[in-house]
């Protein structure tokens, strides 16, 4: 539609001059201040630098320097390095396809130029001295000779200052350079063999010496906190390797701000890996929160296009699937073979030397430290039980489980599967259906505290189990498993579950019917105004039916839409667990408490429930030592 007021107005075709151009490019990759650090700390590192110095002022907006020891550029060079499509990278359209370096569009300088007082001072390290040049708004100067230490500086002043609608868009000096020092940790993030300083109005942000050792690297620069806490990944796919460090689950974040993807060195900001990371960690740490995982992919430059998006932080791949498939196996395997068991918390002492004084009146918290104390407490005044192995724990083939008459007559604690049961999902490498855990001699002391914890010991020190979580744990991978090998047998109960539910709760329900009936959990329409719970797989003989129907019903009351069906299948697995698991209070014979533990080695994901809480924490021999002056 024409808009009457406003005719056309048509000027005959012509070339931009390069002025132009370069302001347009700029738009593309001048997005901000970081955007010309990334670009500058990126020929740096392609110059192989090892040493980069960042100094910013008042957010970038007014002065950027960027300084390194790297092999500097020859006078010729020197001039042709602010001209457009100017690059000493590629010369050739398969070089297009074989990137080793970071840069490579040869537009960097020169959109940087076009839009802001750019200096360079470069020197090589055969020359005797430096060579000096200015560039403005593509307007490039003659070199002059001047003094300089080996390498390059590049220095831009006044960012913007001819393109005010863009310079109206800059946020505050501490956001711009919030995202400056982003830019610069990604970078150290992926070349912890260079050292690299950050500056910011003449206050030190971040030195970070060279180290070989990455884990090191991504502490200094990331959270001392994670020293010592995070896990090494190395995982050899069909098309690429994937190397790296994950958190432990205790440390996962409130934002995912600590998750950083680099293929071949790049930073890359990519939906598919960074959801295979969520998912690496279901189950092991709450759903809001987000793991921490700086992870390095190794790939064939033929397998991806990094020539997509201007800035190259996102590429294409050949194959759509191999990037999720990669880092969920990598991680998956890691975290499987890892023993997540949370170690204790214990109060530091004050200064005076004694604790932490407790309030009498405070309410006994479950979980609270206090109550850690006293039931451990508790566990030494106890004489230790001595193993018990005159009770035997049921070991059944799965058709004997199955055809048990029934849902009650077997023990659902000791009815066992008969073989280990793996979650690997199809597809994926033999590293990952290997029994990920190699199990461990099941403890066999132990005592039950307050019905409701398990107290052991194993060969680390003593272990604290809420027998609840434990168990949903259990069941869960137990019916995880078995629903991947087909649809479970269902046994009918003697009398049927009756559970009211209105029209749009019992047609939310027709939904999920496949997903139940996979699990062998059968419901079916009573009448008008109820529906009936009438089998029950043996694995959830013990499933409170009534309170799991009416979680499931809220549930799918509120849940999208658009949900998944795998999504779908993890949350009834979840409901299940939670509704058919021993309780809080339950007491437990020796032989259940005994089962209990030896499924716990054989499972994977032990140490946290389906929803992410630990099941267990341990205290170690340094801290019992500790905590006893011992040392
Ligand atoms: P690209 O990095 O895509 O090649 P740039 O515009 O960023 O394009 O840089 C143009 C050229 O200038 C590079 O190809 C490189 O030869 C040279 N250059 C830029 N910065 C440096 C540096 N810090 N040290 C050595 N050479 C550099
Ligand atoms: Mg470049």
């Amino acid at each position: 539609m024409q808009v009457a007021d406003t005719p056309v107005v048509r000027r005959p075709i012509a070339i931009l001059p390069d002025s132009l151009i370069n302001k347009i490019a700029a738009g593309e990759v001048v997005e901000r201040p970081a955007s010309v650090i990334k670009e500058l700390v990126e020929n740096s590192i392609d110059a192989g630098a090892t040493r980069i110095s960042v100094v910013i002022e008042n957010g970038g907006r007014t002065m950027m320097r960027v300084t390194d020891n790297g092999c500097g550029m020859a006078d010729a060079d020197a001039r042709l390095a602010f001209a457009r499509h100017a690059t000493s990278k590629i010369g050739d359209v398969g070089d297009l396809f074989s990137i080793q370096t970071l840069g490579f569009r040869g537009e960097a300088l020169a959109s940087v130029a076009g839009v802001s007082h750019a200096t360079l001072i470069t020197r090589r390290p055969a020359d005797s001295g430096g060579i000096r040049l200015e560039a403005s708004e593509s307007v490039v100067g003659e070199p002059t000779p001047c003094a300089a230490a080996v390498g390059t500086t590049i220095e831009v002043r006044d960012l913007f200052y001819c393109v005010p609608a863009r310079r109206k868009f800059l946020r505050s000096d501490s956001t711009e350079f919030g995202h400056i020092h982003d830019m610069v940790l990604r970078s150290a993030l992926a070349f912890p063999e260079i050292a690299f300083t950050l500056e910011h109005n003449g206050r030190k942000v971040l030195e970070l010496p060279p180290t070989a050792d990455a884990a090191e690297r991504i502490a200094a620069a990331l959270d001392k906190d994670l020293r010592g806490r995070l896990m090494a990944i190395d995982h050899e796919g069909d098309t690429a390797r994937v190397t790296g460090f994950i958190g432990l689950p205790e440390v996962a974040r409130g934002t995912n701000r600590h998750q950083f993807i680099f293929l071949n060195g790049r930073y890359i900001r990519d939906r598919s890996m960074l959801h295979a990371m969520k998912e690496a960690y279901r189950g092991l740490i709450d759903p809001h929160q987000h793991p921490v995982g700086i992870i390095y992919v190794h790939m064939d430059p033929a397998a991806f296009d990094v020539n997509v998006h201007p800035q190259k932080i996102e590429v294409r791949f050949r194959d759509a699937n191999t990037p999720f498939r990669l880092v969920l196996g990598a991680l998956r395997q890691k975290l499987l073979q890892t023993d997540l068991t949370r170690p204790a918390v214990i109060a530091t002492r004050q200064d005076d030397g004694g604790v932490s004084p407790v309030r009498p009146s405070a309410p006994a918290q479950p979980n609270s430290l206090d109550e850690t104390r006293q039931v451990l407490a508790e566990f030494f005044r106890q004489p230790p039980i001595e193993p018990q192995p005159a009770l035997p724990i049921h070991r059944m083939e799965n058709n004997a489980a199955n055809s048990t008459g029934a849902a009650g007559a077997v023990h659902p604690l000791t009815a066992r599967p008969a073989e280990k049961i793996s979650t690997a999902p199809d597809g994926d490498g033999p590293a990952e259906r290997a029994s990920p855990q190699t199990p461990l001699r099941p403890m066999t002391k132990f005592v039950q505290l307050h019905n409701r914890y398990i107290a052991a010991e194993d060969d680390q020190g003593i272990v604290l189990i809420d027998q609840h979580a434990l168990h949903e744990r259990i069941l869960y991978e137990e019916l995880l498993g078995r629903v991947r090998g087909g649809p479970l047998e269902s046994q009918r109960l003697l009398l049927p579950v009756i559970v009211e539910a209105n029209e749009r709760q019992t047609s939310n329900l027709d939904r999920v019917r496949p997903t139940l009936e996979k699990i062998g959990i059968e419901i079916n329409r009573f009448d008008a105004q109820s529906l009936a719970v009438q089998g029950l797989p043996p694995l959830l003989a013990r499933l409170d039916a009534y309170a799991f129907i009416r979680s499931l019903l809220d549930y799918l009351d509120e849940a999208d839409r658009t949900i998944g069906d795998e999504e779908l299948l993890h949350e009834i697995l979840d409901m299940a667990s939670c509704k058919a698991a021993i309780k809080a209070g339950d007491a437990l014979t020796t032989a259940e408490i005994e089962a209990l533990l030896v499924r716990r080695e054989e499972i994977d994901r032990s140490s946290n429930c389906p929803h992410g809480r630990p099941t267990t924490i341990r205290l170690n021999f340094a801290q019992l030592e500790k905590q006893f002056k011992r040392r």
